[in-house]
Formats: C-alpha cells, sequence, structure tokens
C-alpha cells in the first residue's frame, strides 16, 4: 500500500499555525513513509472563501518548504463527480430526494424540541414520495438507522457512534451544490486517501463519512485526529495568541525550519529532544507518538526554537532572509556585507526582525546617541581614548576582524586598561547605544571610513562633553 495524504484546508480564514501543524503531520507522514502528499483546497463554501484566502495557503506551504505533490485541487472545479456520485447512491438507493419545505422541517423541529428530543430529520421522505410543484428537492443520504460506526483513530483510539444518533444528511442542495461532508467523502475516495489525518473538531464529522464511504464501495482510510493547539492562556486559539495569517510569521523574521521544528515538537515528541532539522523530523515522524492531548502556544519556545535555528545557519544562508526584512524596514542594503551582520548577530537576535532592528546602525551613522550610554562614555575622560583608537585604525593596514581585534588589546595594554574600557566608548560612538556585536567585528563591518567619520564625530561630543 502506498502511503497517501492529504492537507484539506478550507479558505474561508487565513491559513493559521494550527493549519500549518495538520499539514505538517501530514506532509511528515507522507515523506517517511515515501508516500503522496495532495492538498486540496475545499473552497465549496463560496460566499465564504476568499482569493487572498487561497493565495496565504500556497504562498505558506511554499515559503515552508511543504510541497504537494500532487494539486491543488479545487473543489470547486469537481461539481460534475460529485453530481455523479450522488446519481449513482440515488440509483442504488444510498441516497433519495427530499421533498420537505422549510415550514415543514421547521415544525418538525419545533415539535421535537417541545417533545425534548435532539432535533433530527425525520425521514418522512425516506420510502418516495410525490413530486411536489414549485419545489426543487434535496438529495439526502440514507444513513443506517442500526447499529454502530467504529472511527479506528490513530491517536484517540476506538470511537464508536450508534447510527441512530446520525440523521439522514443533505447531500445536494436544492441549489444544486453538494455539501461538506459529502464532498470530503467522495474526495477522499478518488484520491484514494489511505490515511486522513487532520484537527480532532472533525471527529464529529468522521461516523457521516464512513457511512458514505461505505455506501460508496470505497475501502474506509486510516484516521488520525490531532488534538487542538491552544493559546498560550489555555484557550482556544484566537487571532490574539498568533491565529494569524503563517506569512505573519515569516514577516516577523521565523525562519520556515524553526516554525516547523516548533509545530512539530507541539503535539507531537522523540524523547527529550527539542531542537530537530526537518530530515530529522522526517525520519522519525510516527503518528503513534501524537499526543492526545491539546498542547498551549508558547511564544517564548517559538522564539528559543527560531534562534536555535539562526545559530545553525550560516550567515550567507541567513543574508536574503534578513536582506527582506531590512528592506521592509526601508534599509538601503546595497554593498554592505549581510552575511557578515547575520554571523555577528545571530546569537543576540530570536527573529530576523529583530536582528534587522539591531542592525540598522550598519547602514547609517546614528542620528542621536543613546543619552546614559553618552553621558558615560563619550566623555572628557574617553576622549582621548577615542582619539588613540581612531589614530591606530586609521593607520592599519589589513582590515579585518582578527587584525582590528589585536590592534585595540594593544592600545588597552599600553593603556593600562581592560579592552572593555576601550571598546565600550567606540561601540557608542559607532552604534549610537550600549549594545552591539563584539567590537572587532562591528569595525569590520563598518569599513575604514564609515569608522573614522563615526570616531570623529563622538569625539567631537566627547570633547564637549
Ligand atoms: N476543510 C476542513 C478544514 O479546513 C478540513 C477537512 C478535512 O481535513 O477533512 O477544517
Amino acid at each position: 500500500m502506498t502511503v497517501r495524504t492529504r492537507f484539506a484546508p478550507s479558505p474561508t480564514g487565513m491559513l493559521h499555525i494550527g493549519g500549518v501543524r495538520t499539514a505538517l503531520f501530514c506532509w511528515l507522514y507522507a515523506r517517511r513513509h515515501g508516500g503522496t502528499f495532495i492538498l486540496r483546497i475545499e473552497d465549496t463554501d463560496r460566499e465564504r472563501s476568499t482569493d487572498e484566502a487561497i493565495q496565504v495557503i500556497i504562498d505558506g506551504m511554499d515559503w515552508l518548504g511543504l510541497k504537494p505533490d500532487e494539486g491543488p485541487v479545487f473543489q470547486t472545479k469537481r461539481y460534475d463527480r460529485y453530481r455523479e456520485v450522488i446519481g449513482q447512491l440515488l440509483a442504488s438507493g444510498h441516497a433519495y430526494h427530499c421533498w420537505c419545505t422549510k415550514e415543514e422541517l421547521d415544525q418538525m423541529r419545533a415539535e421535537q424540541q417541545a417533545r425534548k428530543e435532539k432535533p433530527r430529520y425525520d425521514g418522512r421522505c425516506r420510502h418516495g414520495r410525490a413530486l411536489r410543484e414549485g419545489i426543487t428537492p434535496v438529495v439526502r443520504f440514507r444513513n443506517p438507522t442500526e447499529g454502530s460506526v467504529v472511527v479506528r483513530d490513530v491517536v484517540h483510539g476506538p470511537i464508536e457512534f450508534q447510527n441512530a444518533e446520525l440523521d439522514d444528511l443533505i447531500i445536494l442542495r436544492s441549489d444544486g451544490n453538494p455539501t461538506y461532508n459529502f464532498c470530503v467523502a467522495v474526495d477522499d475516495w478518488d484520491m484514494r486517501i489511505t490515511h486522513v489525518i487532520r484537527g480532532d473538531d472533525h471527529i464529529n464529522n468522521t461516523p457521516r463519512q464512513l457511512n458514505m464511504l461505505q455506501a460508496m464501495g470505497a475501502e474506509p482510510p486510516v484516521y488520525a485526529h490531532l488534538p487542538m493547539i491552544l493559546g498560550p492562556d489555555g484557550t482556544k486559539l484566537s487571532k490574539r495568541h498568533g491565529a494569524v495569517s503563517v506569512l505573519e510569521y515569516r514577516n516577523a523574521g521565523f525562519l520556515p525550519e524553526a516554525l516547523l521544528n516548533y509545530l512539530g515538537r507541539l503535539g507531537w515528541s522523540h524523547g527529550d529532544q527539542e531542537i530537530f532539522s526537518l530530515e530529522e523530523m522526517t525520519r522519525l515522524f510516527d503518528l503513534d507518538d501524537v499526543n492526545k492531548s491539546a498542547s498551549a502556544l508558547n511564544p517564548d519556545k517559538l522564539a528559543w526554537t527560531n534562534q536555535q535555528h539562526m545559530m545553525k545557519r550560516p550567515g550567507a544562508a541567513l543574508a536574503p532572509l534578513l536582506a527582506e526584512r531590512l528592506q521592509a524596514l526601508g534599509v538601503d542594503t546595497a554593498g554592505v556585507d549581510l552575511a557578515a551582520i547575520a554571523d555577528a548577530q545571530k546569537e543576540r537576535a530570536k527573529t530576523l526582525l529583530e536582528m534587522a532592528e539591531n542592525s540598522r546602525f550598519f547602514f547609517a551613522d546614528p542620528q542621536a546617541y543613546d543619552p546614559k550610554a553618552a553621558a558615560k562614555n563619550l566623555t572628557a575622560e574617553t576622549a582621548p581614548v577615542l582619539e588613540r583608537v581612531r589614530a591606530v585604525l586609521d593607520s592599519l593596514e589589513a582590515w579585518g576582524a582578527a587584525g582590528i581585534h589585536a590592534a585595540l588589546e594593544a592600545l588597552a595594554a599600553e593603556l593600562g586598561v581592560g579592552l572593555g574600557k576601550v571598546a565600550q566608548p567606540v561601540r557608542v560612538a559607532l552604534a549610537g547605544g550600549p549594545v552591539s556585536p563584539p567590537i572587532d567585528a562591528t569595525v569590520a563591518i563598518l569599513g575604514r571610513e564609515t569608522v573614522l567619520r563615526r570616531l570623529d564625530r563622538a569625539l567631537g561630543v566627547a570633547r564637549s562633553g
């Protein structure tokens, strides 16, 4: 058996990290078993589906590297097929026309409620009913009335549903549109899906889908219903918690491999290991290791995971992403060694956006100095130190971090002070504040001309301070 999984988002809202985790698990399972991963866009709710949401799904999965082997398949392109299957179910007696009017159904519900019964379709059109003038009938699935359906769920174990609890679902509306659960069942059948991996908010749909699959003569897939992702406060994930478009994580400077690592660990584990490459997760992932209970989003852990992955990437592999973030901040990055900046900065930023923000000073002279840092470091006492640094750097032959480090160390020794006493005024002069990467790397990256210009300006402040 070749494993075939599908990720089947509805483009009625932006793809958020809950959806991404489902996509990841479907993708991992297919990859792990040499199978096929399919993207299916469930866009039958035409009123609430948007092109923008479809684009976010496609761009988001592309960004994350969760490439589908087949698809995207759009449900709205498959209406002829759905109608064909409805014809077959009608012919085999597994479906029937229902001529009930809205008034009749409303009355049925009211009577059931008055009798304290659960509102459900009572099956009055099951055994045929005369055509009614002016009414276009719906088509209902003839659900078995007896026995039970057992969902064999890899995560939750077997879950049994009584057929008596399931009424006859409308599968074709009077406007000619097929309905959600039916389309899912037809697609899973046609696409020969072997493993349905999805959020456990779909558990209650599964017995209905299983009954329809059986009526169609389809082999049922294996189900794995994933526990929900909750907000950090343990409540349902919402926009406030980060249930925002996955692309916002890209814009906030997260690495795709870090987001996937974090989401992989949210709901799945392999011993105590926290940091995984995608290749490693692919090798180790199994549905048996998926947690049964919901897990809460932890923004600090996500940030930490991101930093771990930033540190794994060489600066050159961070540079193009840093460039995007800097450009988004309006910084012109032309002619600057971004790989060197990324290497110098990756240990002190949690995201690429933070790195970009911390790196602005590489691209523009400080407009003002941090007052506290200037009061301490740009003073009459430090002016002579800055003058000596200027002279040393002006005459330094080979411009590079190692040479700069040696020269500043020699100067500190000569002045009889620690390196920090020399480095900190230089840092404030160059970066405008008390924080920068190591001084030798900072000086090397900025280049001689810029360094001398900034030292001159800071000296002006120091002498008058
Ligand atoms: N379209 C459904 C959703 O976005 C998923 C359906 C499924 O995976 O079966 O929640």
